[in-house]
């Protein structure tokens, strides 16, 4: 078995699905001239495989994304010397580090060693593969994932008012469409989200506004419909209206994480790398949000280092990691005037155990706002619908109030 950030070229990158924008990594694999393609979206099966060949005390991402590289090994025709697998990878304080290391000892358990995986990592903010080409994949790919993040706003935005049921998914699939061949091709994705935009503000929709409700914590499950038991249809079913920290707010703190390391180093390179990749990621992202500007004026992403800000005075930003952000964007949520937050983990997950334990001291600095934490483990939850009743209450009680906080609150 062996790990390749360059010998690619003739075979065929699988990505594994968390989010949509999975679709950004297949098109901006293609654009540089490598076959690609998303693994399917993980379910029942993904489940039974992958819990087959773990033990089920790792994280839940970790046996998801284990059972869908299986689904995809079985699946008739499939040639191991022509495959590789797409697991980025991360330093600090969880097991994140260590997925690529199990994938790879039980695709060996099962004679599967000609498997290569391509393994990026968030300690170079993902810069560092795909030889010749890795400046183009790497602009192209933030591009493309903030674009389809961009576009999964405005699915939560618009989808709880359509007046016809449908509109929003299939003006939403139409415009993932466009993103994608527009990045494949090289056309120009900022005149394709003006266009996509166009096409979502003319969705027909009832004149009302619903509880705003924050949606953060580990970055798989809250992504990943299939995997928090549809936590976000069952909000909208129950009133609210959503907003999700994009799957692309990772790789902007990858990239602060990376500015700050380099600075400290002294490193000139890196320092001189890290403010190139800062400078083009802040102005793809202005320029792929500003047609949406009026449709999602509350969804606009606030920058990371305003979210560290929120978060230090409850945790050592020394800690890194997913603990550190989702605090500060639950601070963030209840500042711009959200009406609650849904905090998703998976099971046995230890930033979440952190967030969990510091979210009593910061709900009550915020005048004690509308707040769960909602665990997963893969099993059906019968009293999921009735945590988030209770919770969506709360929260249509509480919109429209304003948490005036002092900055550092
Ligand atoms: S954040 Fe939690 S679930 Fe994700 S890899 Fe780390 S410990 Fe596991």
């Amino acid at each position: 078995m062996h790990s390749t950030n360059t010998g690619i070229l003739d075979k065929k990158v699988y990505i594994p699905y968390m989010s949509d924008a999975a679709y950004a990594l297949t098109a901006a694999f293609k654009r540089c001239g490598v076959d690609s393609d998303v693994m399917d979206e993980p379910d029942e099966s993904t489940l039974d495989f992958g819990l087959k060949y773990t033990n089920g005390n790792e994280c839940m991402p970790c046996f998801v994304t284990t059972g869908d590289i299986i689904k995809v090994i079985e699946r008739p025709g499939f040639d191991a010397k022509k495959s590789a697998f797409f697991m980025p990878t991360s330093p600090g304080p969880c097991k994140f580090g260590q997925y690529n290391r199990l994938h790879e000892m039980v695709l060996d358990n099962m004679g599967y060693n000609e498997v290569e995986f391509l393994i990026p990592s968030a300690k170079k903010s993902y810069t560092d593969f795909v030889g010749d080409k890795a400046v183009l994949f790497r602009r192209v790919a933030w591009q493309g994932c903030v674009a389809i993040d961009t576009l999964e706003k405005a699915l939560y935005r618009v989808r709880p008012y359509e007046i016809n049921k449908g509109d929003t998914a299939s003006v939403y699939k139409e415009c993932i469409k466009l993103v994608t061949d527009s990045i494949e091709k090289g056309k120009d994705l900022y005149e394709t989200m003006a266009e996509c935009a166009r096409k979502f503000e003319k969705i027909p929709r009832v004149d009302e506004e619903r509880p705003l409700i924050g949606v953060v914590g580990e970055i798989f499950l809250r992504l990943n419909k299939f995997t928090n038991n549809f936590t976000i249809d069952k909000i909208e079913s129950l009133g609210g209206e959503v907003s999700v920290v994009p799957t692309y707010k990772w790789i902007t703190f990858t990239t602060y994480e990376y500015s700050m390391n380099a600075l400290m180093s002294r490193k000139i390179k890196d320092i001189f790398l890290s403010i190139l990749v800062n400078y083009y990621q802040k102005k793809d992202e202005n320029n792929i949000f500003r047609p949406f500007k009026k449709l999602l004026r509350n969804h606009k992403e606030t920058g990371i280092g305003k979210i560290l800000s929120y978060s230090k005075k409850y945790i050592d930003l020394s800690l890194g990691g997913e603990a550190i952000l989702t605090v500060g964007e639950s601070i963030d949520f209840a500042k711009k005037g959200c009406s609650g937050v849904v905090s998703i983990h998976p099971f046995h997950c230890m930033p979440g155990s952190i967030v969990q334990t510091l979210s009593k001291k910061f709900r009550e600095d915020l005048n004690n706002f509308p707040w769960i934490n909602l665990w997963f483990d893969g099993q059906e939850s019968t009293n999921l619908m009735l945590r988030l009743e209770a919770f969506m209450h709360q929260a249509k009680q509480w919109q429209g109030v304003r948490n005036d906080l002092p900055e550092a609150a």
